[in-house]
């Protein structure tokens, strides 16, 4: 087999469709996010990014990165092996107290990455369980299907934030299975958010357990940045809470909370925990100092959210079109993948904001769209700037405005 010719011709395909990826080339400026370097050859800009999951900009925060020097200055960079093998930390033992503390549950297990953590549970718990089917929203996170799809069990899809359609599907199961709904509170790509109590009724009448995604809101929804679950006062009844440290927490990482003895059934049997070098410690103390901040601290999430509204008002006085939802993501929709890519590279070029076409299969085909995450480091002038930009673009490419 030709092997180079068979990576080529897949690649011609990707652009053919107008949706090969291209990374651009940035370099944040901590101290003054949103703002970064686009590293050209041509040439370096300043670009204002508008779809980072940075979403408060705790990033480049005092207190996070204070605690981040100090770690990487009192134990070195790397963690050592992994938690099993001299990998453990202080920093990680107490990050994962403050991850527990957060969602008022037992105990935290943490992971690498909120990937990792999706795809070593849900692949755990689905296929350690004997018998165990898993129910799963038809639009949950590639990390989720793929833990779930790793663990063969059985699996049940049921329409996307539908408690009824759940409730039907689980009724057809004998009563004494064991189940695992699996579903997420923010839904990344459309903003819309799960009717958690809802599924929590579905799910408890049904003697399943609930395994809940929150990584779109945690930090960003209750009143300590718990997400959604603590908002709507419904944690207690989650199973399983997953969260990542690298979207609003600024950092990297991934976590599970849930009883002592679920998550130490986790870390005793998950491949995906157990045989990897654990996170730098630093990056462990970073996370604590951005947890321990967002639980006391509400003025970024309110801007963020203030700034969400700003920007959604602004954008239905052009008719610019976007997706209406409750939470901080804005999405406007372009409906076709060239299009969608150039928008994209116009602003880049001629207005020097920053916003990834988002395209298949992140999202459906024909419903191709540019996603926006409005955060509190953005100013009235960005927000101005950015939709006079679009509201151009869109008279150039004559393109459909919402009525
Ligand atoms: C980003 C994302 C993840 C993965 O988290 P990382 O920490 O980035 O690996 C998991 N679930 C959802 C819904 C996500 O959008």
């Amino acid at each position: 087999m030709d092997y180079e010719a068979f990576f080529g011709k897949q690649l011609d395909t990707l652009r053919r469709e107008g949706r090969y990826r291209i990374f651009i080339d940035l370099e944040r400026q901590a101290g003054s996010f949103p703002r970064a370097t686009h590293h050209r050859k041509r040439g370096n800009t300043e670009v204002t990014v508008w779809c980072s999951n940075d979403y408060l900009g705790m990033g480049q925060h005092p207190d996070v990165i204070a605690a981040m020097h100090e770690a990487l200055d009192q134990c070195g960079a790397g963690a050592g092996g992994t938690r099993n093998i001299a990998g453990t930390n202080h920093h990680h033992v107490i990050l994962e107290q403050e991850l527990a503390d957060l969602h008022g549950k037992e105990a935290a297990l943490l992971f690498t990455s909120g990937y990792v953590s999706n795809w070593a549970a849900l692949s755990t718990l689905a296929s350690k369980i004997p018998g165990c089917i898993v129910f799963s929203d038809a639009k949950n996170h590639a990390s989720m299907i793929e833990g779930i799809r790793h663990s063969r069990a059985e699996t049940v899809i049921f329409a996307h934030n539908d408690a009824d359609d759940l409730a039907a599907k689980l009724a057809k199961v004998p009563a004494g299975t064991p189940k695992l709904v699996a579903f997420e509170s923010v839904y990344s790509m459309d903003g819309d958010i799960s009717p958690m109590a809802r599924i929590c009724d579905v799910a408890e009448a049904h003697g399943a357990m609930t395994y809940l995604d929150e990584v779109h809101a945690v930090g960003m929804y209750g009143k300590r940045g718990g997400g959604v679950s603590e908002r709507e006062g419904v944690a207690h009844r989650i199973t399983v809470i997953e969260g990542t440290l690298g979207k609003a927490f600024g950092v990297v990482g991934g976590y599970i909370t849930g009883s002592t003895a679920m998550i130490d059934f986790v870390r005793s049997f998950a491949s995906g925990f157990i045989f990897t070098t654990a996170l730098p410690p630093l990056v462990a103390a970073g996370a604590v100092a951005s947890i321990r901040h967002l639980k006391s601290s509400s003025v970024e999430r309110e801007r963020q959210h203030e700034n969400a509204r700003k920007v959604r008002a602004r954008l239905d006085a052009v008719g610019v079109p976007h997706q209406d939802n409750t939470s901080h993501i804005v999405p406007v929709m372009v409906g076709d993948p060239v299009q969608c890519k150039a928008i994209s590279d116009i602003l880049l070029e001629s207005y020097g904001i920053y916003v990834q076409p988002i395209n298949y299969p992140t999202v459906p085909r024909g419903t191709e769209r540019l996603r926006l995450t409005p955060g509190p480091l953005h100013t009235d002038a960005d927000i101005d700037h950015l939709v006079n930009a679009l509201s151009e673009i869109w008279s150039e490419l004559r393109l459909a405005r919402a009525a």
